[in-house]
């Protein structure tokens, strides 16, 4: 290999991480036959990833297959690398550390009215500060941290250019940057719950990603990448219209899917708690009976409107999709109701399988995505702070060595 380009060199590099992380334990040979690649290569990148803290030596497998003395087989340090999502609301600031499996260390939730100022960006700042300090992760391990706001962003210039659910239009990462001491990106909310359900996933071809949170978005999967259509505009179901002279939606729209499919619609019920509705739903009480009725009254229409436009798997995700548990029968029956196949519901309605702030994780995982797309980029390139890439699911196409 002393003689292959550097850029041979970096996609071996990122060939081998993702063929142990694949395999989750992978001797040596399995590694050298898997990518076609000799021994010493193999040892060589072993031994970076090693030193690097990525890799570790995992049990010892049985000589019986092999003869002579016991392989050794390597494994993923998951806790080699951490990112951090920050879910940015009206009223709240959710704040995590995962590290490079996604799962979530620490988590840290402060209410505080969103606005337009150093104080707040600071306060922002001060959240990941804490959050880290509580999960007690080395900070030189820290990979980034990604916002994640309510609002279209741009691909080009990073900015929010449409953002009425809070007011930030024309927000950048740079606001927060100059409180937060790493790598910082901006991400869509939506788009961040979907990329949670979907960035790890390589059964998963076509799906659609309905964020049921504060507000309503979504995210469009086509063959295991992100579609955003022209101007970061598809998958904005929130402003779908499901009603003449309907509710007025923050866009200043009436009949949108907003105000009837927001979790407040549903929160507003049981103090501000999803979980509380759905618990004194379950529990029989005749004032929630009503509100869910209607809820998922309208949420079917969407539901319908998205299966006969993408005829792909719709994910029910955000708070509501986190929460509804059995209740998602009532949606169920309803969807079938419309649908002009009457097809079982039940083979393409699922709900998300991320289920613990989908937002804030989906945030922070992009950073671990483009850590490991990373690996077989040149070493200078830099993150950025704009709009995340267009991404598609890890461990497809990289074994292209
Ligand atoms: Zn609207």
């Amino acid at each position: 290999m002393a003689g292959a380009p550097d850029s041979t060199r970096r996609r071996t590099r990122q060939a081998v991480y993702e063929f142990v992380r694949e395999r989750g334990l992978a001797t040596k040979k399995d590694i050298a036959d898997g990518l076609g690649i000799s021994l010493p290569t193999v040892a060589k990148y072993l031994s970076y990833f090693l030193e690097a803290g990525l890799l570790e030596e995992g049990a010892k497998l049985s000589s019986g297959d092999h003869g002579g003395r016991s392989p050794i087989a390597y494994t993923c340090v998951a806790d080699g690398r951490f990112a951090v999502g920050v879910d940015v609301t009206r009223d709240r600031v959710r704040c995590l550390v995962v590290n490079l499996e996604g799962r979530v260390l620490g988590t840290r939730r402060t209410r505080r009215v969103f606005e337009r100022s150093e104080d707040y960006f600071a306060f922002v700042g001060g959240e990941v500060a804490a959050t880290i300090a509580q999960t007690g992760v080395d900070r030189d391990l820290i990979l980034g941290v990604g916002v994640a706001v309510p609002g279209l962003i741009s691909g080009t210039t990073g900015r929010v250019t449409y953002g009425r659910v809070i007011d930030n239009q024309g927000l950048s990462a740079a606001d927060f940057a100059a409180h937060i001491p790493y790598e910082t990106r901006l991400v869509h909310d939506s788009e961040a719950a979907g990329f949670a359900e979907f960035w790890d996933k390589t059964t998963v071809d076509n799906a659609f990603y309905i964020s049921l949170s504060h507000s309503v978005g979504g995210s469009v999967l086509i063959k295991n990448a992100m579609y955003r259509g022209d101007g970061e505009l598809a998958g904005e179901i929130g402003h779908m219209r499901i009603h003449d002279d309907g509710l007025r939606c923050y866009c200043g729209r009436d009949g949108c899917l907003d105000p009837y499919c927001n979790s407040t619609v549903l929160s507003a019920h049981t103090d501000g708690s999803v979980e509380d509705f759905f618990a004194g739903l379950a529990a029989g009480d005749p004032v929630l009976a009503p509100v869910w009725d209607r809820y998922t009254t309208d949420l079917a229409i969407a539901v319908n409107n998205i299966r006969v436009m993408f005829g792909c798997t719709i994910v029910l995700g955000g708070d509501v999709g986190a929460h509804s548990g059995a209740q998602l029968d009532d949606l169920r029956r309803k969807v079938e109701q419309l649908d002009f196949l009457d097809t079982d519901s039940r083979t393409f309605l699922v709900p998300a399988s991320v289920r613990e702030h989908p937002i804030a994780v989906g945030a922070a995982l992009y950073l671990v995505d483009e850590f490991r797309q990373r690996l077989g980029r040149p070493p200078s390139r830099s993150l950025g702070y704009s709009q995340p890439p267009r991404w598609s699911v890890p461990g497809r196409g990289a074994t292209g060595v």
